[in-house]
């Protein structure tokens, strides 16, 4: 395209020359402001295309991201977590699989909004991120629930990074009375494996330890088995 571009506006300019002694009509004119505009809009049309791609992108990440807390959403998960696990498996390092869920969140919105409930979804996804490392992957996969994929950490090691993340969502303010502690529950289980099986079973067994720590009473971190 720009090669035609080049073109047209050299096109233009032998035009506007024309023959030596010949006189220019304005028939001719009218083809050169023709040809030279060529140049122009040969720049629009990249720009116009180059404007498509970026909204391209903007949309493919918009569909993997969750809008409220800037986290991946499950789709965002999914594809984050493969690529990790598929690193990992280069150098063959343990990997943790959690599922944490906000303990009686939909008290903290039946009493003080949805807006209220809103912010404590940012401020605990805010917190648990400033705790983790660059390659560990957190996500919301649901209203108030994360998914986690640690690696190069054995149970415990996640175990205890799982109580830091439950004392940095307790550190974010309540809705409520400020003696009120945001609470969460978590599960974990190791990631046997590297594929995407691995991963889902590894987060089955998580949610299955999570719903135990909600059984046993919440506010607590449960180690699947
Ligand atoms: P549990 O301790 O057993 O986890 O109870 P819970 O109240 O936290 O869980 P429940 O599943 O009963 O309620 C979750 C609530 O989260 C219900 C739903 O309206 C709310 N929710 C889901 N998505 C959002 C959201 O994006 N913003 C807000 N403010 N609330 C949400
Ligand atoms: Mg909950
Ligand atoms: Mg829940």
């Amino acid at each position: 395209m720009l090669a035609l571009g080049v073109f047209a506006f050299e096109d233009g300019l032998l035009v506007a020359l024309g023959q030596p002694g010949e006189p220019i009509g304005w028939r001719s004119w009218l083809w050169v402001l023709l040809d030279l505009s060529i140049p122009a809009q040969v720049i629009a049309a990249l720009a116009t295309l180059r404007q498509r791609d970026r909204l391209e992108a903007e949309l493919v990440a918009a569909a993997h991201r969750d809008p409220l807390t800037g986290l991946p959403n499950r789709t965002g998960f999914t594809e984050a977590a493969s690529a990790a696990l598929a690193a990992v498996a280069r150098v063959g390092r343990p990997v943790v699989g959690a599922m944490l869920d906000i303990d009686h969140f939909k008290a903290i919105n039946d009493g003080w909004g949805h807006a209220a409930g809103d912010a404590v979804l940012r401020e605990v996804a805010t917190a648990m991120r400033g705790v983790l490392r660059p390659g560990d992957v957190l996500a919301r996969v649901g209203g108030e629930e994360f998914a986690l994929l640690l690696l190069g950490v054995d149970t415990e090691a996640a175990q205890h990074l799982l109580e830091r993340l439950r004392a940095v969502a307790a550190m974010v303010p309540h809705p409520g009375a400020p003696e009120r502690r945001v609470t969460l529950s978590a599960g974990l289980a190791p990631v046997q494996g590297l594929g995407l099986a691995a991963l889902e079973n590894g987060l089955r067994s998580a949610d299955g330890a999570l719903y135990a720590a909600k059984a046993a009473g919440r506010n607590r971190v449960m180690l699947a088995g």
